[in-house]
Order: C-alpha cells, then structure tokens, then sequence
C-alpha cells in the first residue's frame, strides 16, 4: 500500500507499522509552489523571516503568503550584509516546509526500537505519558537523570535557549556544554588579544586582502565570498589558506596548502619572516605588546626548511605571503571552523592571531580577524525570560548540576563508566529530549551513541518537523515546526543585527513550536511558574527590554515592520567586547587581557602545559602521545579523516530533500574524497564502495577521486543523513569525540582510519 494513501485518514490510536516513514501525512497540506511574483495578486501577507541556521549570515527574507500559504520566500534586497541573496539551501525554504516527510502528529512506539512500529496519539495522551515518565525518572534517580540535545537546527533565541530552557531549569536536568563550533577560539584569541569577539565583516569591504583561513565560505558562509570579490575588484588580493583546494583558491592570487592542524608552524614561519626583515609594526609592537622578545627567540630556534617541512607551505611560499601581508595596508583574516576543530585548536588560534597583532593592522579598519563571533549582548534580556529556576538546597542555594558536552554525548550518557572530560558522570542519564538536532547524525562517534540509546532503559523523545535519524530510536515522536511557523529574534553571527522572524505559516498539521511544546510538557508536569505561560509575543518583549536597546529604538513593534535592526555601535557601547579600533582610540589601547597588552607570552598556557608562545604540536603528534593511541595506531589508521560541510546542507538540515540526496549520494552511499595516490596504493578505483574504519566502527562510501588534498589526507561530508544510505553508516561513525586542547572544542576535523575495497560493491 502506497505511504500516503494509507496515511489518508490515519486517525489517533491508529497503529502504523513497518519502516519510519510511516511517520508522516503531508498529502492533504500539498500546494502548488510557484515561485512567481505574488506582489500585485491582492491578499497576500508579507513577513520578515530570518534563516535560522547556524551558517552564521543569518539571511534576512521576505515571505509571500496567500489563503495561509507560503507562495513565495525570497531574500531580503534591503539587508546591508546579505542583500537579497540567500544561499542554493535557502532557495529551498517553501519546498522545506511543505516537504512530504513532514511529521504531522505525535506517535508513540509501539515496537521496539528502530522496528518503526507507532501509533498516532493525540497530544493530551503524549503530553500526559511523557510527563509521567520523567515524574518518575526524577524522583527515582534524581533531576539530572534527565538531558537535552540540541545544537543549531534553529538559532532563534525562544527556540533554542528559552524555551527549553525554563523548562530543564525546573526540572533540575544536567547541563549540556554546546560545544561542537568556536570553543577552542574562546580560549585562543583572548590569550593575545583579550577579547573573543570578531571584528564587524562589514568592515572586510574597506580591505586590500581577504585572507580565507580554514574556511570554505563557498559553501557554508557564501555572503563572505562577496567580501572577497570586492576585495579583488577594489584591486586587492585574495589568500587561501587551507588543507583542501577549497572553491575560492581557483578565483585567489594565492593558495596555501597546509598540513592540517599545522598553522602553528606557518605562523611561526610567517613571524620569522616579518621580524628578520623587519616588516613589523614597530611602534605598536612596543607599546602594546607583551612577549616579543620571548617570540622572536622561538624564531630564532627553527629554520625556515624546518617550519616549512612542518607545515607543507615551501620556503617560496611562506616569504611570499609574510611580504604581502606587511605590505597590505588592511589585510582581514576571516578565520573558519574548520582552522580550529583539532587537538590543538586554541594553540592555533593563538598562532593565528599573532599575525595581525605583529603588523598593527589589527587596529586598522578592515584589517585584522574576523569570526563567527560579533554579539549584540546589550539588545537582549535573558534573565528577563529565563528566571532562576534552578533547583536549590534548604539554605536556598543553587544546586551544582553535573554536565555533559554535546562532543562527548556518547560517553556522557552511557549506563556504566559516563564522563564528561573524563571525570566521572555521578547521575547515569536515563532519559533526554532531542530537538533543534539530529543526534544519531550530528553528534561524533555514533556506535557509542546508539549503544545506550538502544537501551531499554533509556527513554527519548524527539521532537522535530521532519523523520530524522534520532527518532528510529525514540520512544515518542513529536510534530516540530520549522522557524516558518515560529516566531523568534536571533542575530547574525558575522556583523551584529538583531533579526526579527514572523510566525509566517500557521504550524501545519498538530505541529507545535518549541515554546509552545515546553510549556505545555512544563504544565503537564505540575509546574505553575508563570513564564509558562508566556507565548512568543510577551517573550520577545520581555528579551527586548534592556536599556541598551531602548537607547538604540530597538522594540518589538520596530523590529516586526523592519525585519533587522543593527544596533548604532559607539566605543561605550562596545567597550566590554572591542578594547581596540575602532572603538578604542590608538593612544587608548588596552587590551583586555591581564597584562593589558596584546600577550606573545600567554602564562594561562603555559600553566595549561603548553608552549607560552607558540605551539607547534599538531594532531599526530596528540596522536602519537596520547596513552589510547601511540604510533601504532597511526600505523594502522594512517589516513587522516576530516569531516567537512557541504554546500548542499547546514549540518544535517536538509539532509531529507530529495534533491540534495540526489547529490550527496553516489551508488547508494555518502562519498570518501580520497587523493589518487591513496587509492592505487588500496587498488581502490573511483567510484568504488570502500569501508572506512577506525577503533570507533567502520562507515561505508563511495571512493570519489580527487586532488583537492595532499595524498594522506580524506574527508567525507558531515552529517548526511543515514536513513538516505544503503548502509545507514556515515562519517560520524568515525569522526573523533576528543577535545581539544584548551576551550573544551570539537574535534571533528581530527580523526585517521584505513580505507579498504568493500567485498560487496553496490552498482
Ligand atoms: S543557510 Fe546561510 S546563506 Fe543559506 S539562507 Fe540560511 S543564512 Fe542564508
């Protein structure tokens, strides 16, 4: 019986079996999608909408709704950083969100687990059951028993933060540190410059160089490469810095293929070079900086033919790009994830900072770092919608809670032995609520995951719009919205507006908002707090109502009729997060850090165990060192694994589109980028089916040849669903659950296995 037929009339207490899809009944909410003009057709809605994904732009749009249809989704052309354009992803929205795999109701399993046997319940019945369940779970093992997952499914600030957070307050849940992007940066660039927070990228446009580094913006941040092409155009250059030949380093002036995890190396190399030749900034190097002497000895330890073996630039090369960047007037550095997801990602963050530091462009406009960082603290409330909630002792303190990172998820929840950091978990988590992500996909080493949550002990409910992953594992399945339906504010990530997104659908089938989902499970269990009662109106007043956004005429009303409100930027309002240009006077430069210069000499790593300079050691060296793995391992598993993003998802949203499984599967399987090299010394041809496999589990691929790398080296693309594999494997299965070395980040990036032919090829 074909999907939707059967589905045409599914009423509660229905049991539906067979595999997940089964989950779904989109057919009765299908409409024509026309991308045509709706402007002159007369009853028809527009609403600002913000992309909520965690691509950091933060696209703003206009929605065009007719009869309570979305007709028409387009890019806001009035938005000064993305400008009307949204990404190939983002074109996509009205299809998203009237995608046929929609869930439409709550289900409850009826089978066990990953059988795919539920029934449809109404949402009394789901609401009562799971409140009853976690009732239980707390007052038999305690709050903490219970925990979230989420990551970037939706950066709204109600969806994300708030709302579940009111309610996992209440409930006394253990805390999840959510690490996956830029903790390593949190703990690197304030150790030279003081402050975390990037550099306006409206800025890039007054640059004479845009650097790439460990970034593929092309892909996954795509309004930075406008920033570069104005760059060129203006008569500037273009630098990428990267281990892959990433889109952007066939349109640069120069590409620079470094070993990954290697930048220390080429930092240092690139320092050498500044002070033998004295192309530094003298003035400012004295009278802001603490440490030079201490850096230019390190220079002195290492000959340019050493660096250069370290990291894989040649001596030509490393020269070339030091002159350059000396001799560029506002050089910017637009510094990626994927340059920090390693063992050393906070040491090599500190390297890269050095660079703008020693030249003093740093304080030039358009010159220096810029990251997905820029924050708009001063607009937004939160304890204004977040009261304290938090359980607490009979003389009224606050309850220390234990924590798990979403990196180390596997090891956090499992029944025996749980860490987090590798100290001991007291509480073995019995339950968690999955939403705003996709657990079985995103989070690293997946064998460890599914081994607890396959547990029937383990109870897990997830609620999101679409059958994802996570929800073969789950005991209640729930209808989520996509942000079309939920209003919300969030920010950009790269240049600080505070972005408005209308509810600009009604929730399609029974689906609730997350606001709406935690408050009524908050309600179900008992709690009366008023803050569950608020709706996504009196949350959004409340999250406005600071002083600083009075000052700045940031209201609700204002930002509903705009769409985005950047807030006026004066050196009193950016003093917590700017200490230098432009909202610090030259001759008024302190740093924010303990010595209140920028710091070559960093005591806090050099107390950590690291090199107070520069560090040099890379990911094999962790390797080589590291009492679970030693040279041997890297032996056995000598093919370096990086996990990097493609084009055609943001993380696992969109993984279900039938057009983009189309492009991200090949024979039935996620692709293995390996070099030429690598795959005649395995007599591995492209297009074969290969297993990849690591002490963590094997995935199975499709070997793709290419020379994007440097033989050594492979990737697969993050995320790829695996319910759309035959083999339901994917690179999560071997990518590291490490952390790295100070920050507590991820590690993606840094995983090694071996590659061998599959015996069964798929055609
Ligand atoms: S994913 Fe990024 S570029 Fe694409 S629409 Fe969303 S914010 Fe814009």
């Amino acid at each position: 019986m074909q999907r939707r037929s059967f589905l045409k009339g599914v009423g509660a207490g229905a049991i539906v079996a067979g595999t997940s899809p089964s989950l779904f009944g989109m057919e009765q909410y299908q409409v024509d999608f026309n991308p045509k003009s709706y402007k002159n057709e007369t009853g028809v809605e527009y609403h600002y909408l913000t992309c909520p994904r965690n691509c950091r732009d933060a696209c703003s749009m206009i929605a065009e709704v007719k009869d309570g249809k979305m007709v028409s989704i387009k890019g806001d052309p009035k938005h000064p950083l993305t400008q009307g354009t949204v990404c190939v992803k983002g074109h996509t929205y009205a299809m998203h969100l009237y995608n046929a795999d929609r869930i439409m109701y709550p289900m409850k399993r009826v089978g066990k687990k990953t059988e795919g046997k539920w029934e449809r319940i109404s949402w009394d019945q789901a609401l009562k059951e799971i409140a009853a369940k976690l009732t239980e779970i707390k007052e038999k093992f305690g709050g903490e028993a219970l925990t979230e997952f989420v990551y970037s499914g939706n950066e709204g600030h109600i969806s994300k933060t708030i709302a579940p957070g009111n309610f996992f307050e209440k409930y006394g849940a253990t805390r999840l540190v959510r690490n996956p992007c830029d903790w390593p940066r949190y703990a690197g660039t304030p150790s030279v410059i003081g402050t975390d927070f990037s550099k306006d990228a409206l800025e890039v446009d007054e640059s004479d160089m845009y650097i790439s580094w460990g970034s593929n913006e092309s892909y996954t941040a795509v309004h930075w490469v406008r920033f570069a092409h104005r760059v060129k155009k203006r008569g500037g250059k273009i630098v990428v810095i990267n281990s892959v030949r990433v889109p952007l380093a066939n349109q640069a002036d120069m590409f620079i293929q470094l070993r990954p995890s290697s930048d220390p190396a080429f930092c240092l190399a690139v320092c050498k070079v500044l002070i033998e030749e004295d192309l530094y900034d003298h003035e400012f190097v004295e009278k802001y900086t603490m440490g030079f002497e201490d850096l230019v000895h390190e220079c002195s330890l290492y000959t340019y033919g050493e660096l250069s073996a370290m990291c894989g630039a040649s001596v030509d090369q490393i020269k070339v790009f030091a002159r350059l960047y000396a001799n560029a007037k506002a050089p910017a550095i637009m510094h990626g994830d994927g340059g920090q997801r390693h063992f050393n990602g906070a040491r090599l963050v500190r390297a890269v900072t050095f660079l703008p530091v020693l030249t003093g462009c740093l304080t030039k406009l358009g010159g220096g770092l810029f990251w997905a960082y820029v924050h708009v603290k001063g607009c937004f409330n939160f304890e204004n919608c977040m009261p304290d909630l938090s359980p607490k002792d009979a003389n009224g303190n606050k309850i220390e809670r234990q924590v798990i990172s979403y990196i180390e998820f596997g090891k956090g929840i499992q029944k025996e032995g749980a860490t987090y950091l590798d100290k001991p978990v007291p509480v073995p988590i019995k339950a968690c609520i999955n939403y705003n992500s996709n657990l079985m996909v995103t989070a690293p080493n997946t064998n460890l995951i599914k081994k607890r949550v396959m547990d029937d002990d383990f109870f897990l409910v997830v609620i999101d719009p679409y059958d994802i992953d996570t929800c073969d594992y789950a005991d209640y399945v729930l209808p989520g919205v996509t942000f079309m339906e939920s209003e919300d504010i969030q920010n950009d990530q790269i240049s600080g507006y505070v972005c408005y997104n209308a509810q600009s659908v009604k929730p399609l089938g029974e689906a609730k908002t997350n606001l709406e989902f935690f408050n009524a499970l908050a309600k179900a269990m008992g709690y009366t707090e008023e803050c569950f009662d608020w709706d996504s109106e009196t949350v959004c007043r409340k999250f406005l109502d600071t002083e600083f956004a009075k000052k700045q005429n940031i209201t609700y009303e204002k930002l509903k009729s705009v769409g985005w409100i950047k807030p006026f930027r004066t050196p009193e309002t950016m003093k917590d997060q700017f200490p230098y240009y432009p909202y610090a006077p030259k001759d008024k430069l302190v740093f924010g850090t303990e010595s209140g210069k920028a710091e070559l000499y960093s005591k806090t790593f050099k107390d950590a165990g690291y090199h107070p300079v520069i560090d040099l050691k890379d990911d094999w060296d962790y390797y080589k060192e590291h009492k679970d793995f030693g040279e041997s391992y890297l032996k056995k598993y000598p093919l370096y694994f990086m996990t990097p993003g493609t084009q055609l998802q943001d993380n696992s949203n969109w993984g279900n589109m039938p057009y983009i499984v189309k492009r991200v599967i090949v024979k039935g399987n996620a692709e293995l980028f390996m070099t030429k090299e690598d795959m005649q010394a395995r007599g591995i041809e492209d297009g074969d089916t290969v297993e990849a496999t690591n002490e963590k589990g094997t995935a199975i691929f499709t070997a793709v040849e290419t020379s994007q790398m440097k033989p050594g080296i492979c990737y697969a693309w993050n995320n790829i669903w695996l319910k759309v594999t035959k083999s339901r494997t994917g690179a999560n299965f071997l990518c590291s659950d490490g952390v790295s070395d100070l920050g507590n980040g991820s590690t993606y990036t840094a995983s090694f296995v071996e590659v061998r032919k599959a015996a069964k090829q798929e055609m």
